[in-house]
Order: C-alpha cells, then structure tokens, then sequence
C-alpha cells in the first residue's frame, strides 16, 4: 500500500511550497487508495517556534486535504513528532558506525572553522571527506583505547558519514530520472549531533523506515541530500522508498526562486494562513479549492486544457509522470482568476455564511438583515468581484446611504428640474404596495412616459441617490432589494 507522507520543520509560516508539497502527497496517496501521513520534524530546537504545529494542522483543515496519520491521529506508527522519537536514533547511528559507514568525529568548530578559512584562502572549498578525513579530529585511525578515553572522558562528538572513495553511485527520482554522482564530491554529513540530537538526514531516513514509507515527494531543494539518503538506505541494508522532487516555485518574472518578500512587494500574501502580521490566503479571502485548484497546476499540468479542478477531479487526474522537471511560475493574477472561478461557480446560499463573516464589523452592517437579502445581494453582484468583500467594497449601498454622491456624476446628471423629479417620483413609489423589480420598472416607466419625462431625467439621477455613483446591477433589482423605506429615504434624503 501506498504511505506517504508530508514532513514540515515547525520554524514558522507554512510557504507556497510547503502547501504544494503537502498536496501532491495528498493527491498520490488518494489516487492510489494510499496513506497520507504527517510527521513534525523538530528536532532542530533553536528553530523550533511555538505555535507553528498547530498552524501546519489548522491549514491543512482548512484546505481539505486532511492526513490519516500524524500527532493525535494514530496510525500504529507513532509517535509522529521526531522530538517524541529521539531516543530512538542513537542507536541506528552507532550501527553505522560499527558497520564501519560511519565515525566519531571530535572537531571542535573552531578547528572547522579555521579549516574552512585555509581553504578560502586559497580559494577552495573545505569538504569534510577521504580528502582531509585523516588530518582531522576523528575515530578513523584511532585505536579502540584511544576512543573509549576520549568517549569516557565525555568529550563532545558528532557522528558523520563517510563516503566511500572513488565511486559513481546512480539512482532514479520519479521526476528527475536517472542521477549519477561522484562520491569524491560528497562532504561526510553529520548524521547525530553533539547535543543528542539526530541531524535531518539521519532522523528523515529512519523514519521514513520505520513509517514505511514508500514514496518520497517533497520539494526540490532536498536534491542535492538525496545522494546521501539513498546511500544511508543501502548503509543500513534497508529498501529505499521512490523518490520524486518537485519543482521550484519561481518568482512572477520568472527569474529566481519564489520568495517570502515577493509576496509582500505583490500586495499578496505568500502564506495561506494568517501567521503574526502577515494575512494569508485565508484572511484575504481566498476559497481553500481555489488555493489548491491553483497550486495543482504549480508544477503538474493534466495534458488538456483543462483549468478547474475539483478536489475529486484532482485525484482522478493527478499523475507524478505529468510534473514538470523545470520550475513553475507563479503567477497572482491567475490565482486571483481561479477565486474569481469559484465565486461564480459556488451557490449564493452556500456563500452567505462567509459573506456575512465578511460583513461583520463592518459599519454599520445590520446584523438583523437575512440570508435571503444576502443571497440576492450575492448573486447580483459577484459578476465582477474575485473576492465576497469586492461585493462589499463594490456594493455598500445595498447595506447603507450613499456616504457620499459622485462629484463628476453630479455635475452631469443633477440638473435644473431634477429636485421636483425626485420629488414626485418618491411621492409615486411611496403609493406602491408591490415593491419587486418587475412591478416597479413597469410602474416607474409608464409613470415616466405619462409624465411626459425622458429616461434620462428620472434613471441616472435615481441611480446617483441610491448608490452615489453611476455604477451597480439593474436599479429596479437595487429598488426592489433595499425597500421601500429605503429607496423613498435615501430620495429625501438627497432633495432636502
Ligand atoms: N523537514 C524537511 C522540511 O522541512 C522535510 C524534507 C523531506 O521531505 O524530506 O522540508
């Protein structure tokens, strides 16, 4: 069976990519009747940050892309937070370190340190390998007595690596192909650290082991550690799982690797969810099927031109084989187009929760206005918003007077005569008892023509007192949803 699993470090704001990276587990591991399994990878505590768990959780609810396994949801593979986990380490380390893949390694960082400038100096890089092993402060060449000492005398030690010399290792990515490397390249990464801890690369393997994961799909930037994963697996004598890197999320120019301050210098939040003072996607109004209807195709395109996704369609299409190797552009514009998709598509019922969410402590939002009115109003004037609170932005009207008239439309529309139409107008719409749009456009139209009157001495100046401006749907369907009170006030209001 199909186990995979989204792996995050809780050091902050889940990114752009981090969500993507969660969704593409989530899509394989559906499509193919499989497990999705969250793991928190703490074991790095100076970047450790309160609250960001629970964030991680809370996103992916709101995205509706739940795991099957992870903290509180056991799955028989527990614990799933690598701090609850780190007595189990050690040990996998210290057998590699008996089946000679591994060593002690006593440096202290300012003899690294030192190293690393040496090299500099004569423009080198300083790579901790079969190179200068030797020359070093290690168990490689150390008696067994000398060690023992050392290790009694509690000096502090890392366990490292060793890369064996002079080899081609190769190996696949789902995604990338076939791999070679040199392992003469490859630098004896720190598998368990002086404080106790596992580094990444020895707490990932293992636990992608033990959870038996089978695939492997996260973000391209853990590429170049895959050399060093796939090594420790046949270290270990272990069966690897397969391996798939997705592609980078690349700025909306196109050059470089999407950043947090690209975001901000967009207006547009990077984060999905609220995190301190960045609003997310969801603060700004985004549909969670819109986030993921957008970063599906971040990456992965379905061979059709097909552009809206449902979750169940994502599924059904979803397929490794069809993710793009070079990076994905991120683009706000389309994103903002696939709310705009889902605002039109979703039922004006099914939005009035959310709208009136948006409406609440805006002033002065009645709080005794009903569903249905928010529904019409919903439905009249999503057209042209990508947003519910664009229908508020674009249509206070239906929920207060006009705070104030268009100058220029003023100027135009409010002439000599207007007052006494006004005026008469209200007198005949205070006499009406059926108030719906189509009785009133019928009534206001013939008054219009038995008066003698134009339309445009009655229509652009009504237009101008109900909403204060010349825009807004149908003003008989305005007319018809404001009331009567409202509609005769607000024409008052405007003559007194
Ligand atoms: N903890 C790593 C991260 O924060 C996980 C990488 C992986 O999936 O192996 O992205």
């Amino acid at each position: 069976p199909v186990r995979v699993r989204f792996a995050p470090s809780p050091t902050g704001p889940l990114h752009i990519g981090g969500v993507r990276t969660a969704l593409f587990n989530y899509l394989f591991a559906k499509k193919h009747g499989g497990d999705f399994i969250l793991r928190i990878e703490d074991t790095d505590q100076n970047r450790f940050v309160k609250g960001a768990e629970e964030y991680i959780v809370e996103s992916l609810e709101w995205l509706g892309i739940p795991f099957d396994e992870g903290p509180g949801k056991e799955g028989g593979y527990g614990p799933y937070r690598q701090s609850e986990r780190k007595d189990r380490y050690r040990e996998f380390a210290e057998q590699l370190v008996q089946s000679g893949w591994a060593y002690y390694a006593f440096d202290r960082p300012e003899a690294l340190d030192a190293h690393r400038a040496d090299h500099e100096k004569k423009g080198k890089t300083f790579i901790y390998n079969w190179h200068n092993r030797e020359k070093l402060d290690n168990s490689l060449g150390m008696s067994p007595e000398a060690l023992q000492f050392r290790l009694d005398a509690e000096d502090p030690y890392v366990i490292r690596f060793q890369w064996p010399k002079d080899q081609t290792l190769e190996f696949q990515d789902l995604i990338r192909g076939d791999i070679r490397i040199d392992t003469n390249t490859l630098d004896d990464k720190v598998l368990f650290k002086s404080d106790g801890m596992p580094t990444y690369h020895l707490a990932n393997i293992v636990d992608d082991h033990l959870m038996e994961i089978t695939h492997v799909i996260r973000g391209e930037e853990w590429l170049p550690s895959l050399a060093l994963h796939i090594q420790l697996y046949r270290a270990f004598g272990w069966e690897a799982p397969q391996f798939a890197h997705l592609p980078l999320i690349m700025k909306p120019t196109g050059k470089g690797k999407l950043s947090k301050r690209d975001g901000e210098k967009m207006g547009f939040p990077v984060f999905p969810l609220e995190w301190k003072d960045s609003a997310g996607y969801r603060e700004s109004g985004y549909f969670p099927e819109a986030v993921l209807n957008f970063l599906a195709l971040l990456g992965w395109n379905p061979g059709t031109e097909q552009e809206l996704f449902s979750l169940e369609e994502l599924i059904e299409a979803f397929d490794l084989e069809r993710v793009n190797k070079s990076g994905a552009r991120f683009d706000p514009d389309k994103t903002r187009w696939y709310n705009h998709q889902y605002l039109q598509q979703k039922s004006p019922a099914e939005l009035v929760p959310e709208f009136r969410r948006v409406l609440e402590g805006r002033h002065p939002f009645p709080d005794s206005l009903e569903d249905a009115y928010l529904e019409r109003v919903v439905a009249l004037l999503r057209e042209r918003a990508d947003f519910l609170k664009d229908i508020w932005e674009q249509g206070s009207y239906f929920f207060r007077q006009p705070e104030a008239y268009d100058e220029k439309a003023v100027r135009k529309q409010w002439k000599e005569g207007t007052p006494q139409v006004m005026a008469r107008l209200a007198d005949l719409l205070e006499t009406r008892d059926d108030f719906s749009s189509e009785h009133l456009e019928t009534s206001v139209k013939d008054w219009i023509g038995a008066s003698g009157l134009s339309f445009g001495q009655v229509m652009p100046p009504l237009r101008l007192v109900l909403v204060g401006a010349m825009q807004g749907p149908h003003l008989f369907d305005i007319m018809g949803l404001i009331g009567k009170d409202e509609t005769v006030g607000r024409i008052r209001l405007a003559i007194d």
